[in-house]
């Protein structure tokens, strides 16, 4: 498969110095794209700024913002497979950008916002028969959020995790997750490391995609004479 993964962070820069970003290392993103090289698919890795390595042997496209991840997504969805959204897109940005540094006396006290794209729900209308997987960090009322989120996004997995405790989510190396499928499946993973869970990721991928490969195979006459 061509595989789009999208991992980081993203960085909403206020002025030349400052910005509003997240937690988020890269990791689950980044152990993703390696699992699935290892796994002898090809990987397009549309990262917001970390401070890791990316694997080699991935196509790397660096962005900044949400709207440069948009972009990116969009121009290289159509000759991929399935799409991995690991990346923590910041729903918010600084309503203007400021192209000199703003003087501390200054600054306003209350910052405007304007909403960033919510990239899944944009590209969810060229999906086709592609393979869309997301994350949902939650805080509370994990099972609810992340299946309103996997029908809201039109997703065929999510992989939740509780980010309060401190051995999962944003920044750790092992991560707590649960599978919420669009089939109604649900699967909770052990403590695991952020390798194993990439691991558990592209393998769910690669079985879904067995999965409908069969089912295309399987046309209405095969099938009668199979029963006959
Ligand atoms: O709605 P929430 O941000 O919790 O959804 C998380 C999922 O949606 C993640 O897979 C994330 O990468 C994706 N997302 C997105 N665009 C946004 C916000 C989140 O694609 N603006």
């Amino acid at each position: 498969m061509k595989i789009l993964v999208a991992a980081g962070p993203t960085r909403e820069p206020i002025d030349p110095v400052r910005f509003i970003s997240n937690r988020s290392s890269g990791k689950m993103g980044y152990a993703i794209a390696s699992a699935a090289l290892k796994n002898g698919h090809a990987v397009l890795l549309v990262s917001g700024p970390v401070a890791i390595k990316p694997p080699a042997k991935a196509k790397l496209v660096r962005v900044v913002t949400a709207r440069e991840m948009l972009s990116a997504v969009k121009a290289n969805l159509p000759k991929c497979d399935a799409l991995i959204m690991a990346a923590a897109v910041s729903d918010w940005r600084p309503a203007k950008i400021s192209k000199v540094k703003i003087k501390k006396h200054r600054m306003p006290r209350a910052l405007p916002l304007a909403r960033n794209p919510d990239i899944l729900r944009i590209v969810a209308g060229e999906k086709g028969k592609r393979i869309f997987i997301g994350f949902a960090a939650e805080t509370g009322h994990l099972r609810a959020e992340a299946l309103r989120k996997l029908r809201a996004k039109n997703l065929d997995l999510i992989v939740a995790n509780d980010i309060r405790r401190t051995d999962a989510g944003f920044e750790a190396d092992t991560n707590r997750v649960t599978f919420f499928s669009a089939d109604g499946k649900q699967a909770k993973l052990p403590l695991m490391t952020k390798e194993k869970v990439a691991e558990r990721i592209v393998a769910w991928l690669e079985k879904e995609r067995r999965r409908r490969s069969i089912n295309d195979r399987l046309k209405p006459a095969t099938v009668l004479r199979k029963i006959r």
